[in-house]
């Protein structure tokens, strides 16, 4: 262990070994904090939201010579990618679970042997299943658990064998506990601490913001068109498509493939051949579009994903959070979209109540995450300040430059005045108006029918029932059919009208309703703009992500991007790992000449520099990317030159 001497050594040692190994030149928010921690050897819980740079957190102790760093993280699939990209900045890493072929645990079991190895990812069951601990007891440095959320029940993912890790720990009392997640509740927190066995651990609980994330949401009236007109924002680019349900995934990958959208779905119900194949081509970019239910995200380490857009309401924030958190892990620009509909609500709870033994107390959790994921998609409200605030943290956080308070985010389509809140007394006026419709007509109709009775449309039914007569027929006749759907929404969702079970949700109106319209009590409703802007991307990005809005389409981007894809497909490794999106962006922009000035581009280290740097050097300088690639080859060690 490093007394406080040593400590201080260390200390700027830090700096150095971040910006030799990883090319970068500073640490991110409470980065050091968890190193500082874990090399004077004292447990630390870490919160940082998805893209915080919790790897770095495990990984730069393993490089200060800590000892081994035993990562545990319940994501098998990810757990190889993990392996890789460490390899490519020059980590001596592995990994050990069920799917490791024989060669690789051969090789890992050996340079485990042999104290070679520095970072060991391993599954919890195969931590806990014995014969290991003996041999990681020789030189282990620390403990990081990944994804600690799964150890807690009051979390959303729930690991049963994380359980039994404390159990384990308490076997090597002198090593260090490093616990991470990027979603946790106060309750979720202190499960863990207590699960874990940490020993009064340094909790670092970062801002759960994501700066470079531009937040839209919108109702659903046009799902097939709505999803395809976010993903022509972004041609060429890496989007995940969420569905709720394996049919209307495969419907809606069907209606993007026609509309000639590269893609594929994903769901439970595919075989895990297909699923495999499917992820694997998009992480190799050869795939554009991944259309999936919520099985599909766990396993994929895809940094450089700039859209997510969610066709329909996911189950909760912290859900909503955690999918919509894998758009642009890699700090850059990205965008995410949700389609709201009460519908979604109505099969969550469907397909939840399948299940016959939930109990009074999920139904009520389940009610409750409802009612907050569909307060966040229909109130015009600035969505980075309800997500913050949804994680108890204040917005905007106090430490972060924002654009004026006047424009608000800038970065949601509430701030950028894509969704406008109508004024208080036009908003209760208009609720009036569509509450007396579902009065007048009885309550005993759905919002298909008293959406068509407001717009004064001469159905059959309406003309057979006689509601063309009624003083609220044609009532709103100016607006449309997707605008009052929203509003009914938008009242269901604030409780003043209700929608009943079964095969023909009814609507109903609540007391809350029926006061609104004396006058008493408040609404909100928000007016979706029609239009929506042709690029996606945050125009401005916080200096604090340090990333421009990108230079990406440029004739000398799309070379370097096209580089990167042939030398990832000849190392098979997905072409995020050769180099992050900003790298190429920062490469056209500043057409660096010799290898060092390249070198000073953020993201890129020693090794990547000696291994890529003279390739990418020669597509800067008019070079060809298939004659490049060609030229290089496959032999990566000719790469190695001296910084000139
Ligand atoms: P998390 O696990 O918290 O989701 P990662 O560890 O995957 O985040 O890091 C997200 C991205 O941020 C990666 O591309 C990583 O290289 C980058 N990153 C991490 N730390 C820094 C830093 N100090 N400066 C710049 N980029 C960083
Ligand atoms: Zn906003």
């Amino acid at each position: 262990m490093v007394n406080k001497d040593g400590f201080n050594i260390c200390g700027k040692a830090l700096e150095e070994k971040l910006e030799q190994k990883w090319g970068f030149s500073a640490f991110r928010p409470l980065q050091r904090e968890a190193i500082e921690a874990a090399l004077s050897g004292r447990d630390a819980l870490v919160v940082l939201p998805t893209g915080g740079g919790k790897s770095l957190c495990y990984q730069l102790p393993a490089v200060c010579g800590i000892g081994l760093v035993v990562v545990i993280s319940p994501l098998i699939a990810l757990m190889d990618d993990q392996v890789t990209a460490a390899r490519q900045i020059g980590l001596k890493a592995g990994a050990l679970h069920s799917q490791t072929n024989e060669k690789s645990r051969k090789a890992t079991f050996a340079e485990l042997y042999n104290d070679k190895l520095e970072l060991l990812y391993i599954s919890p069951e195969r931590l806990v299943g014995g014969g290991l601990l003996d041999l990681i007891r020789r030189n282990i440095g620390m403990f990081a658990v990944d994804e600690a959320h799964c150890v807690s029940h009051w979390g959303h993912e729930f690991r049963p064998e994380y359980r039994q890790l404390g159990g384990i720990f308490s076997d090597f009392p002198d090593t260090p506990r490093l616990a991470l997640t990027a979603t946790a509740t106060p309750v979720v927190q202190k499960d863990i601490c207590a699960q874990l066995g940490l020993r009064d651990p340094i909790s670092l609980i970062g801002h759960p913001d994501r700066p470079n994330l531009v937040y839209r949401a919108f109702p659903r009236h046009d799902q097939t068109r709505q999803v395809i007109d976010v993903i022509k924002r972004h041609p060429g680019e890496g989007g995940i498509v969420y569905s709720q349900t394996r049919r209307e995934v495969d419907r809606l990958a069907l209606g993007l493939a026609k509309a000639g959208v590269s893609c594929a779905p994903y769901h439970a119900g595919l075989s895990a051949n297909d699923r495999a194949r499917a992820q694997d081509d998009f992480v190799h970019e050869r795939l554009d579009v991944i259309v999936a239910t919520i099985a599909f995200g766990m396993g994929i380490d895809r940094s450089n994903v700039r859209y997510v857009v969610h066709a329909n309401t996911p189950k909760s924030i912290e859900h909503y959070q955690q999918e919509s958190g894998r758009a642009g892990r890699d700090g850059d620009p990205a965008e995410c979209v949700l389609f709201f509909s009460v519908s979604d609500l109505i099969t969550h709870r469907a397909l939840s109540l399948r299940d016959d033994g939930i109990s009074p107390e999920r139904r009520r959790a389940l009610e409750r995450n409802l009612n907050e994921i569909a307060r966040y998609a229909i109130s015009p409200v600035c969505r980075h300040r309800l997500l913050a605030e949804h994680f108890g943290k204040p917005y905007p956080p106090s430490d972060f430059p924002v654009q004026s308070t006047s424009e608000g985010c800038g970065a949601c389509d509430v701030c950028l005045g894509e969704t406008q809140a109508l004024p208080d007394a036009e908003a209760l006026l208009t609720s009036q108006k569509i509450i007396s419709a579902v009065f007048r007509t009885e309550s005993r109709f759905g919002a298909t029918y008293v959406v068509k009775v407001l717009l004064g449309r001469e159905d059959e039914r309406i003309l057979a029932n006689g509601h063309s007569s009624l003083k609220v027929f044609g009532l709103m006749k100016d607006s449309t059919d997707a605008i009052l759907r929203s509003w009914i929404d938008q009242l269901v969702v604030q409780g003043h009208l209700m929608v009943t079970e079964g095969e023909y949700p009814l609507l109903k109106i609540t007391q809350s309703g029926l006061n609104l319209c004396r006058g008493q009590g408040t609404v909100r409703l928000g007016l979706p703009s029609p239009r929506l802007p042709k690029s996606g991307r945050r125009q401005k990005v916080s200096a604090s992500v340090g990333s421009k809005p990108g230079d990406t389409g440029t004739p000398l981007f799309e070379k370097l991007r096209r580089l990167r894809l042939l030398f990832a497909r000849k190392l098979a490794i997905p072409p995020y790992m050769v180099f992050p999106d900003s790298v190429l962006t920062s490469m056209s922009l500043l057409k660096p000449t010799n290898l060092q000035t390249l070198r000073q581009i953020k993201g890129i280290g020693d090794q990547k520099r000696d291994r890529y740097g003279s390739a990418f050097l020669e597509i800067i300088a008019g070079g060809d990317p298939d004659e490049v690639a060609e030229k290089f080859g496959g032999d990566f060690v000719c790469f190695k030159s001296s910084v000139s």
